[in-house]
């Protein structure tokens, strides 16, 4: 059984005893839909269901992805995994949410009768009772929903709609109670957070969000952005990262491409020379930020010079951190039709040629923190941190403000003194590897 964020409980815990029907979850996918789990968890424990394991569940909720083949692959797995169990009487019912059913509904139904229901596009609006998936000391806010943005490989405009922003006053009372409950760090999501208000209130609102999350809080250490989209980051906003000293130094650009012909077939608004000068201004402007991005190869009519240009950007840009993926052609985006599709061993191999660039180049980017101190979130103990210290020492796994939880490195981390998940300590760097560092309290 997949173990992508699901719910662990054996016991069924009543939330008002009125039934003990159980829910099982698994969430697969991103960050957006594990919130969008936690809110249908939240609703439904409102509703009196208690939550233990999906494979002992009455019922077993499945949130989807379809984003890319793989993740279709995936989530379909996933729900014949459930059937499976369902079959062995295991499980009741099956109810598959999220992308998937909203892409697919009707084939689905037709050729997965044994699903109870599909439920397809599930609001923004934060339960008041929201049930974490994450760890207690790490949270995602998602702030809006659907994107502002057509980018012509995507799906993601048509599955998910109209760009939606959830009004502050929401926002800040989901914040609050993370900060009243002790949450360390906040990661704040979305599509495309820097277009956040331009729907509810005609312009960019993500700053002066930012500003009233950094008043009204005081327990949240870290608050991070993820999905900032390059042609909406304004002087304000990097202003800002740069001078609240809890807005993590880490600057999540998606940039898909550098080649101007590639990224006008990609509808991403921006050119080569926009994106150096962002590069350059940011440099600039937080000397001590690290910047994030995700690559696409083997987009249509990509050409082995412009793939040759990409990989030459990288080497002179040095991204601390970046994701590549294989271009997935998705029936219902615009890329779909474009003529020159690459065939897949060749879009496999330039993934290959990135990926292998990319490790070397952060090898190097990680030896600069040698013998540095830095401020690590403990994350767990580590089971797996033997011969990276001495045993007797307590050895964890962390995360410094330069890595966002599930995708990027860990700093394992030696300590005499007992630590627990959401301490904030103060690391010295010993030893470093291609993505993680080693280091000692
Ligand atoms: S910015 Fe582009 S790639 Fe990202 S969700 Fe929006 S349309 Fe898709």
């Amino acid at each position: 059984m997949r173990d992508k964020y699901k719910i662990g409980t054996s016991t069924p815990l009543s939330a008002n005893g009125e039934h003990n029907r159980t829910i099982g979850i698994l969430s697969l996918g991103c960050p957006r839909n594990l919130v969008d789990s936690e809110n249908i968890l939240g609703r439904l424990s409102l509703k009196g269901y208690s939550f233990v394991d999906i494979d002992k569940a009455d019922i077993a909720l499945v949130n989807t992805c379809a984003f890319i083949e793989e993740a279709k692959t995936e989530s379909i797995a996933a729900i014949l995994d459930l059937i499976d169990l369902k079959r062995k009487g295991k499980i009741k019912k099956i109810v598959v949410y999220g992308c998937l059913t909203q892409r697919y509904k009707d084939k689905l139904q037709k050729e997965l009768p044994e699903v109870d229901a599909f439920v397809g596009k599930i609001s923004l609006n934060h339960s008041l009772k929201a049930w974490r998936l994450t760890p207690k000391h790490y949270a995602y806010v998602k702030i809006c929903e659907g994107c502002i943005n057509n980018c012509s490989y995507c799906i993601i405009p048509k599955i998910k709609g109209k760009f939606a922003s959830l009004d502050i006053d929401s926002i800040l009372t989901k914040i609050k109670r993370f900060d009243k409950n002790k949450v360390s760090e906040v990661n704040i999501i979305g599509q495309d957070i820097t277009g956040y208000g331009l729907d509810l209130y005609a312009s960019a609102r993500l700053p002066e969000l930012l500003k009233n999350i950094i008043k009204k809080t005081k327990n949240i250490g870290w608050i991070r952005l993820l999905y900032l989209y390059p042609s909406r980051i304004n002087d304000k906003l990097l202003e800002l990262i740069k001078d609240e000293p809890r807005i993590c130094k880490y600057i999540d650009l998606p940039l898909q491409h550098i080649n101007d012909r590639i990224l006008r077939l990609m509808r991403r608004n921006t050119t080569k020379k926009d994106i150096l000068r962002l590069i350059d201004k940011i440099r600039k402007k937080i000397p001590n930020a690290v910047i994030r991005t995700s690559l696409i190869v083997g987009f249509p009519s990509e050409t082995d010079k412009e793939f040759r240009e990409l990989l030459d950007f990288i080497e002179e840009v040095r991204f601390e951190r970046l994701g590549a993926f294989i271009y997935s052609r998705e029936e219902g985006t615009m890329a779909y039709s474009l003529k020159g599709q690459i065939p897949a061993q060749m879009k496999r191999e330039r993934f290959n040629t990135l990926m292998l660039q990319q490790q070397r180049i952060s090898e190097g980017v990680n030896k600069k923190f040698l013998k540095a101190a830095i401020d690590v979130l403990i994350d767990e103990p580590s089971s797996c941190a033997q011969g990276l210290g001495e045993k007797e020492e307590g050895s964890y796994l962390g995360r410094s403000q330069y890595d966002a939880p599930e995708v990027d490195g860990l700093v394992y981390v030696d300590s005499k003194k007992t630590l627990k998940p959401g301490d904030f300590v103060r690391v010295e760097i010993t030893d470093t590897l291609e993505y993680d560092l080693v280091g000692k309290v």
